[in-house]
């Protein structure tokens, strides 16, 4: 585990409020237990069980929503969730997470990105970069990213946010996302996410939104395949997204049209594995898709309901398809091809990574 661990990681599918810690999720379900709002004993079970169907796994977002969407909360779990990350060596994440509205909590889509942007100034276990712009002159910058990695969790991660636009949101609410999210990309936000349960919802209803992001210049990365959907798939791959999570229900036609357009395929082991939307690890999709030498990213999906880390999707892929340390290494570096980060902090990244193959070595 531990090479795994000092290696330098990129994540490119994380969802904010599926990679809470346990620990708060029960301190903030006491809290709202003793205020009666919630019957804790009802759900430490839920929140502490480990497998779930994927069906399952939605009735726990819904839970989780209601303990944490609040500003403070909300600040609360995004500064943790980018210490735990940069812990585990993470040095570009991309964090995407569904703007909410609550009106009961004065809670709109803007209110609740603010307080995620405030939850990233909060961290202080390591320095966040926010920035869009390519700092003037790189070299001075060496040292900095020299001393990136050190085993002992990143020094410096670079954080972008993408907005999720949730399956069971109008096309009206998907247009809200999309126009914060152009809004904002002066802050932090690099594109946008189609999530949510995916038997709900229609591509149709979010199809306008997502066309209008595009020509808009918003990179978009949608969960496809999650459930057996042929016609959405092919609509999906057809809309030429720049990345696609999961993939999991894919047909020969699928595979192929996939791979003729080479999209990067964020794959998620763990989740797929815990959610049975995959029967074993050693014939997930990921096998193939490496062999072909396909575009794909390791990632976590929701590190706090699936209990893991990014490191630990490195060491089940490596030690399930018998990739060694350096074909590891060579991975994680490739996903900086696919990150929504301008190309400026591609270049810093490819540094870290060269840095970090010295001190490996
Ligand atoms: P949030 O957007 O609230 O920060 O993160 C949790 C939300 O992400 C969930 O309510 C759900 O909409 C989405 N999500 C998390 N994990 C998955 C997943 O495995 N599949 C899909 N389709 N959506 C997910």
């Amino acid at each position: 585990m531990e090479w795994c661990v000092s290696m330098p990681k990129i994540e490119l599918h994380a969802h904010l409020n599926g990679s809470i810690r346990d620990s708060t999720l029960l301190e903030l379900a006491r809290e709202l237990g003793d205020k009666g709002v919630i019957v804790f004993s009802d759900v430490e079970h839920v929140i502490l069980k480990n497998d779930r169907a994927l069906s399952e796994v939605f009735k726990l977002f819904d839970l989780i929503h209601i303990i944490t969407t609040d500003h403070k909360t909300v600040t609360r779990i995004t500064k943790e969730v980018v210490e735990d990350f940069a812990a585990d060596n993470v040095v570009y994440l991309e964090l995407r997470t569904t703007p909410k509205r609550n009106d009961s909590k004065g809670m709109s889509k803007r209110s609740y990105l603010e307080a995620v942007l405030e939850g990233l100034r909060y961290v202080n276990s390591v320095e966040v970069d926010l920035s869009h712009k390519l700092k003037p002159d790189i070299s001075t910058q060496s040292h900095a990213v020299d001393d990136k990695c050190n085993g002992t969790g990143s020094k410096k991660i670079y954080v972008r946010l993408l907005l999720s636009i949730d399956r069971r949101e109008t096309a009206e609410a998907a247009m809200e996302t999309v126009n914060l999210a152009l809004e904002m990309r002066d802050s932090g936000v690099v594109g946008i996410d189609l999530s949510g349960n995916p038997i709900i919802g229609e591509w149709l209803t979010f199809l306008p939104a997502l066309e209008f992001a595009k020509k808009q210049g918003l990179p978009i990365t949608l969960h496809c395949g999650e459930v057996p959907n042929p016609d959405e798939i092919h609509a999906m791959l057809d809309f030429l997204p720049r990345r696609i999570g999961h993939a999991c229900c894919f047909g020969d036609d699928d595979w192929n049209l996939l791979k003729r357009l080479k999209i990067p395929v964020e794959i998620c082991l763990t989740s797929n594995l815990r959610t049975e939307t995959i029967a074993s690890v050693d014939i997930h999709h990921f096998g193939d898709l490496y062999k072909s030498n396909h575009p794909l990213i390791l990632c976590t999906d929701d590190s706090g309901v699936f209990s893991t880390s990014l490191s630990a999707e490195y060491l089940l892929a490596s030690s399930t398809f018998g990739l060694g340390k350096k074909e590891m290494f060579e991975l994680s570096e490739k996903a900086i091809e696919f990150i929504f980060a301008c190309d400026g902090v591609k270049r810093e990244l490819q540094m870290t990574f060269a840095t970090a193959l010295k001190k490996l070595n």
